[in-house]
């Protein structure tokens, strides 16, 4: 559930008669774990030994293999993000929310996206609001933490799944973990001392456990996060650009659908302006990345980006991944021929 130094609180499922009940004890890390290198991450599944059940004790020995695995925040296991923007105060603002789909797109999660503060837009506005995004291609939840409206249908998408929550600031996460799971106390609508300042920075991830069966992880890790993503896979972040790429192709294999001739992708859908925007940004770090490395060797580049990358994803889209991955690799190649 949470690491600190070297401790690790787990929740152990016991098996009592019928009935199964959760127990949180504090571990430390056998040895032989620590030699082999092998991490422990919250959200892990591991095996405990040596349980001191009065003092809630035991020893972690072994790490269960990952279903997935996200570095910023990291988290192991997360089945989805629950992405969470507010109708109003803040205002929605579109590339902002479209930024953090790319993010969260790049990391091969389901990404399920729910929009707080319903009680402070008419019911026009909100649907407006749901039309232009179910267009996108993304479902989503209205809700309002004030009123209540619509958290049945949206705890039904946490049952059994480990969910990251994220969003910007001020939309309303607190008061949903703090309805959600009444027992963690979070500080709501204000930012205060060094306790909030530290359980706010991107390392620190606790999972809280949810009174069915699930887990949620606040962790503002996506907020910090900048789009890590070559040019040539930017496109497959958007549903509307995915939609085109699977109706027809690019002319050119390695198009980046800005002025190509015959290209699919370029047209007349609401966020392709966001998407060149966000191009111009993907481009420029690479240059940037492949700069400051390239009087050492481009390996660094290499594990800089893979390491950084954090995800598993499903078997259609490894193998997607596989071939993307060498296109856009040719294609960078071939950009920065270009540039020389
Ligand atoms: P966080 O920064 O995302 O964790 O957001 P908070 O949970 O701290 O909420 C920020 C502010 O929005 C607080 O003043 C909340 O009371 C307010 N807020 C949260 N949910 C709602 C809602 O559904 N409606 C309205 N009107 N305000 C809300
Ligand atoms: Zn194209």
């Amino acid at each position: 559930l949470a690491i600190q130094a070297n401790y690790y609180s787990v929740s152990l499922q016991i098996q009592r008669d019928s009935a199964s009940e959760a127990l949180r004890v504090l571990c430390t890390k056998r040895s032989r774990l620590w030699k082999l290198g092998h991490q422990v991450m919250v959200g892990d599944r591991v095996v405990v030994e040596e349980v001191d059940w009065n003092g809630r004790r035991g020893v972690i020995t072994d790490v269960l293999p990952r279903k997935t695995q996200l570095n910023r925040p990291p988290v192991a296991n997360a089945d989805q993000v629950l992405l969470m923007f507010a109708l109003a105060e803040p205002d929605l603002d579109p590339f902002q929310v479209t930024e953090f789909l790319t993010v969260i797109a790049a990391t091969g999660l389901e990404v399920h996206l729910c929009l707080n503060k319903a009680d402070l837009v008419p019911a026009q506005q909100q649907q407006a609001w749901c039309d232009r995004i179910q267009a996108w291609g993304y479902h989503l939840s209205l809700i309002s933490l004030h009123t209540h409206y619509g958290l049945d249908t949206l705890q039904s998408y946490l049952q059994q799944k480990i969910t990251v929550v994220s969003g910007p600031s001020g939309v309303g996460k607190s008061s949903l973990i703090n309805y959600l799971v009444p027992t963690v106390n979070q500080t709501v609508g204000h930012v205060s001392g060094k306790l909030a300042r530290g359980r706010h920075t991107t390392r620190h991830v606790e999972l809280f456990q949810l009174p069915g069966q699930g887990f949620l992880a606040d962790s503002p890790g996506f907020n910090r996060a900048t789009l890590d993503c070559s040019p040539h896979e930017l496109a497959l972040l958007f549903p509307e650009a995915q939609q085109r790429l699977r109706q027809g192709s690019c002319r050119y294999h390695n198009c980046l659908h800005r002025d190509e001739p015959g290209c699919v992708v370029r047209g007349d859908w609401e966020r392709y302006s966001y998407y060149l925007t966000l191009l111009d940004g993907v481009i420029a770090r690479q240059e940037q990345l492949n700069q400051t490395s390239a009087p050492e060797s481009s390996a660094k580049v290499k594990t800089k980006l893979g390491g950084k990358r954090c995800y598993e994803p499903k078997l259609a889209a490894k193998k997607y991944r596989r071939t993307s991955r060498k296109a856009s690799q040719q294609a960078l190649q071939k950009f920065y021929q270009d540039l020389d």
